[in-house]
């Protein structure tokens, strides 16, 4: 596992025991943490857990999207809220045991069903912790993305191919969707791209993409 502290107050998580990569994401806002992802089960959480242990502010969780290797961590995290777009939730519940016999070989510890309990459909702001949660559908339908205006990061979930030779994600909506999805991330503000499997990228990464849809 890699830990890499990004700007100010980011921490990037990096599983690599299989051969690909997933990232999660830590932000020490003001008031409240926030975890981007919850990975593969109970022991993608520990390192967390461990860096945040001596800080009392609440954790709010979120989701991007319903797949598997974004939310089995979510029952180690039962105290805290977890945030979603409302499809992801009704996804879950839906895909659960399915994933689970598909891929259960990659959990990591613990995962029981624990569905998001915030969940929204265009977009939530935190104005005082300056973190956008917005609806970006594209690699799945309930895609979201989170821009931390303070410090110019976007997590854009698995929007971004998982490596920089397939950086066109595999697209399970609307290819329209996708392109109002790149639009929209154009149109933000922020300097560095993160998301669930590839490296720590600069906004120009939008461009290559483009031009390979
Ligand atoms: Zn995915």
């Amino acid at each position: 596992m890699q830990q890499r502290k990004i700007n100010n107050r980011g921490v990037l998580f990096t599983f690599d025991m299989f051969d690909w990569d997933l990232n999660m994401y830590l932000i020490l806002g003001k008031k409240y943490n926030f975890l981007i992802d919850t990975g593969l089960g109970s022991l993608c959480i520990e390192p967390v857990m461990e860096y945040i242990k001596n800080q009392s502010k609440p954790l709010f969780v979120i989701n991007t999207h319903y797949h598997w290797d974004h939310i089995w961590g979510n029952s180690s995290l039962k105290n805290c809220s977890i945030i979603a777009h409302k499809l992801c939730r009704d996804m879950i519940e839906k895909e659960w045991e399915v994933m689970m016999r598909k891929n259960g070989r990659f959990c990591y510890g613990n995962a029981e069903i624990c569905l998001p309990d915030i969940v929204f459909d265009a977009e939530i702001y935190f104005p005082d912790e300056q973190i956008r949660i917005i609806h970006t559908p594209g690699h799945t339908i309930d895609s979201i993305s989170v821009l931390d205006e303070k410090d110019r990061i976007l997590y854009a979930g698995d929007n971004i191919g998982d490596t920089m030779d397939d950086i066109l994600p595999s697209l399970n909506c609307e290819r329209d969707a996708y392109l109002c999805t790149l639009m929209k991330y154009k149109e933000l503000d922020f300097d560095l791209c993160l998301s669930g499997h590839n490296g720590i990228l600069q906004k120009d990464v939008l461009d290559v993409i483009s031009s390979k849809i």
